[in-house]
């Protein structure tokens, strides 16, 4: 598995802040990688310094196999770190074109108007954006990132300001870069729900740290629970003691999968039905509440 991203003690401090705290870190080629974490984690500062745009007080960066600020590494990289900005009087259409020309990129009408159809931008195409909104402000900033044709490419919160159908429609983008164009993408975002239905891997960090790394099916699957259907529910409780949960009209069981046929052998035996037994697994979001200690929900988990 070679690494796009390679962080060994990665530490940058400001004064007594440690917005980055002996972070090591590898984040694999391929596939949709998140870096997920509550206000002042330090994803920002990650990104920032992986880009070359703030310098590490220590500790070591590798970006696609270069130094931070390699020429030849940063060339294959694209990124959007925060809302863009450009010059108001210009048309999407203008700013990407001229974008893609301060890149070194020869003039590509055509290949202009596929990335600004790519991120749904084909009808405000030849708008001015000093109208455009938040959302249509990021979808012209991941235009601009995609257009020198990366290997990789980082998002910071690529879905704020947007909504839900917008939301879907980058979610679809981005997963397509990853599984058509083979591109790597790191995002980070606050929406866990979001995260967990795109991402493959993640990084949950806390203070600068990482608490957490794995593929979302692991990082999920380890507090999968049991579901039951059961009658009556009051003898299934008196089995299942404080292992067990209501949730509406079934019960949710904290059983390792082992200790399922047991389980329900004995709920038989004191004569409950069992219409329906399944896993379910933990979202996401519960990951992230108990590995961060977080209070705060996932909406207003925000980056910014
Ligand atoms: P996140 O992106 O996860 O919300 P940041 O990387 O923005 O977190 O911030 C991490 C920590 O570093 C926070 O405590 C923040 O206040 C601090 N920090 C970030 N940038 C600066 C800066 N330029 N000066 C001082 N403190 C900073």
């Amino acid at each position: 598995m070679t690494a796009v991203i390679e962080t060994r003690a990665l530490t940058k401090s400001y004064g007594s802040v440690h917005a980055l705290d002996g972070l090591t870190l590898s984040i694999p080629r391929g596939g949709v990688y998140g870096v997920l974490g509550p206000n002042g984690a330090g994803k920002s500062t990650l990104f920032r310094t992986l880009l070359g745009l703030i310098r590490p007080t220590s500790g070591e960066a590798l970006v696609m196999g270069g130094k931070i600020g390699d020429v030849a590494a940063s060339r294959r990289m694209g990124s959007m770190i925060e809302t863009p900005r450009f010059p108001p009087y210009m048309t999407a259409r203008q700013v990407l074109t001229w974008l893609s020309q301060a890149h070194g990129l020869k003039a590509d009408t055509a290949k202009v108007s596929r990335w600004l159809e790519r991120v749904g931008l084909t009808e405000a195409a030849d708008r001015k954006v000093r109208g455009f909104s938040v959302g249509m402000l990021q979808r012209l900033g991941v235009a601009i990132a995609l257009i020198t044709e990366p290997e990789l490419v980082i998002l910071d919160e690529p879905t704020s300001g947007m909504d839900p159908p917008g939301i879907q429609e980058m979610r679809a983008l981005i997963r397509s870069l990853a599984d058509r164009e083979g591109i790597t993408v790191i995002l980070a975002s606050h929406q866990l729900l979001e995260v967990q239905r795109v991402c493959d891997r993640v990084a949950i960090m806390n203070k600068g740290r990482l608490v957490r790394e794995g593929a979302v099916s692991e990082l999920t699957a380890s507090g999968e629970r049991l579901r039951l259907n059961v009658s009556p529910l009051a003898s299934a409780m008196g089995v299942l003691g404080d292992r067990g949960v209501l949730e509406g009209e079934a019960i949710v069981a904290a059983v390792k999968r082992g200790e399922a046929p047991a389980l329900i052998r004995a709920l038989v035996e004191k004569g409950v039905d069992v219409t329906e037994a399944r896993w379910v697994g933990a979202d996401l979001e519960s990951v992230f509440m108990s590995e961060t200690g977080s209070i705060q929900t996932a909406e207003s988990i925000h980056a910014d």
